[in-house]
């Protein structure tokens, strides 16, 4: 087939995500073109019922691949979940990191709430082992080297282990990264660099999972380079 424009579309209206995602996903092939929903002129409020992180990436990704099929012809709906899975919890927050710290009906946590409710749960415990875990769901449909299509709906993975500190350290990041040590390193997710974050983060290997497979695919549609 001729190289036209397959359109990659991210779930996520966090401006700081399609940032860090749009060259390393555009980086794939020549083809690829990569477009946050807002971008596009659409928007979507699509509420997480599933009760796990590939539940939730695969209902996001399944919601935008609907809202754009009518308009794309080539494209993948690209959506991600992340949890971080505390040992000593459980396995919690995981699916429900985002709102961990109980509230007020119609309020949601900042991070600074969450970070709280963490470490006071924490309190006292000397398992501290935790991980962040990140799923991409991908949903679409791809050119076939001999004509039709290729359909695309699977999940790619990538999670960092480390553990929970006592108390929250470094400025940098987001949400629970002040008090999450990666293995390897002595210096909370806050206190490393983006770059540094990103080389080793659930996200970023996240992220590098699904490209390998978005390669994969487009070998198998004739398009490789
Ligand atoms: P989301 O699925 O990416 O929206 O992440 C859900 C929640 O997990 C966020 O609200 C954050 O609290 C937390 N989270 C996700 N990614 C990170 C990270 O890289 N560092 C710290 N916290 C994160």
């Amino acid at each position: 087939m001729s190289a036209e424009t397959i359109d990659i579309v991210l779930a996520t209206g966090n401006r700081d995500k399609v940032r860090e995602l749009k060259p390393v996903l555009e980086g794939i092939h020549p083809a690829l073109r990569v477009h946050a929903l807002f971008e596009l002129g659409l928007e979507a409020e699509i509420e997480e019922t599933e009760q796990t992180l590939e539940g939730n990436a695969r209902l996001k990704a399944r919601a935008i691949f609907e809202l754009v099929a009518p308009r794309l012809d080539w494209f993948i709906a690209l959506a991600d979940d992340t949890g971080l899975e505390v040992d000593a919890l459980g396995g919690a927050p995981g699916v429900y990191s985002a709102r961990f710290a109980p509230m007020p009906p119609g309020q949601s946590p900042t991070y600074a709430d969450n970070v709280r409710h963490l470490l006071a749960m924490m309190s006292g415990k000397t398992d501290r082992s935790a991980r962040f875990r990140t799923v991409i769901a991908m949903k679409g449909r791809l050119p076939a080297a001999a004509g039709g299509l290729v359909p695309v709906d699977e999940t790619a993975e990538g999670s960092v282990e480390g553990v929970i500190t006592e108390s929250a350290t470094g400025d940098g990041g987001f949400g629970y990264d002040p008090v999450f040590i990666p293995a390897g390193t002595n210096k909370t997710f806050a206190q490393l660099g983006i770059g540094e974050k990103n080389a080793i983060s659930h996200r970023g290997r996240a992220v590098e999972a699904a490209a390998r497979r978005i390669r994969e695919l487009l070998a198998q549609c004739g398009l490789s380079n």
